[in-house]
C-alpha cells in the first residue's frame, strides 16, 4: 500500500504546518534507516500509522491502494464525510506532542 501524490502532499504539508519538517531526513535511504533503527521521522511516523489503522479497518483491501483514498471512498458509499484529512490532522497532532515531549 502507498499513498497517492495528493495525500502525501497533504500529510507533509501537514508535517510542515506543525514545524517537524526539520526532523524529516532529506533522503528517502534516510528515512528507511530511521524505521529499522525504530526511530522513524515525523512524516514516516505519521505514514506508518495512517497504514496500520487503515489496514485494521479495511484489511487486506488495502493492498495497492491509497489507504487514505480507500477510507473516502469506503465513507462515500456509506454517505459519510471523507475523512483522510482529519486522519492526517489527527496523526500529526499526536506525533507532534510526542516530539515535544521528547525534545
Ligand atoms: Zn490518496
Amino acid at each position: 500500500m502507498q499513498m497517492c501524490m495528493t495525500h502525501w502532499n497533504l500529510l507533509r504539508k501537514a508535517i510542515d504546518d506543525r514545524g517537524l519538517t526539520k526532523y524529516v531526513p532529506n533522503s528517502g535511504e534516510e528515512a528507511v534507516k530511521k524505521v529499522h533503527a525504530g526511530k522513524p521521522d515525523p512524516l514516516m511516523s505519521a505514514n506508518l500509522r495512517i497504514c496500520q489503522t487503515a489496514l485494521e479497518s479495511c484489511g487486506s483491501r488495502i493492498m495497492g491502494h491509497c489507504p487514505l483514498c480507500l477510507m473516502d471512498e469506503d465513507n462515500k458509499n456509506h454517505g459519510v464525510d471523507p475523512v483522510s484529512q482529519n486522519w492526517i490532522d489527527g496523526c500529526c497532532d499526536e506525533i507532534q506532542q510526542e516530539y515535544q515531549l521528547s525534545n
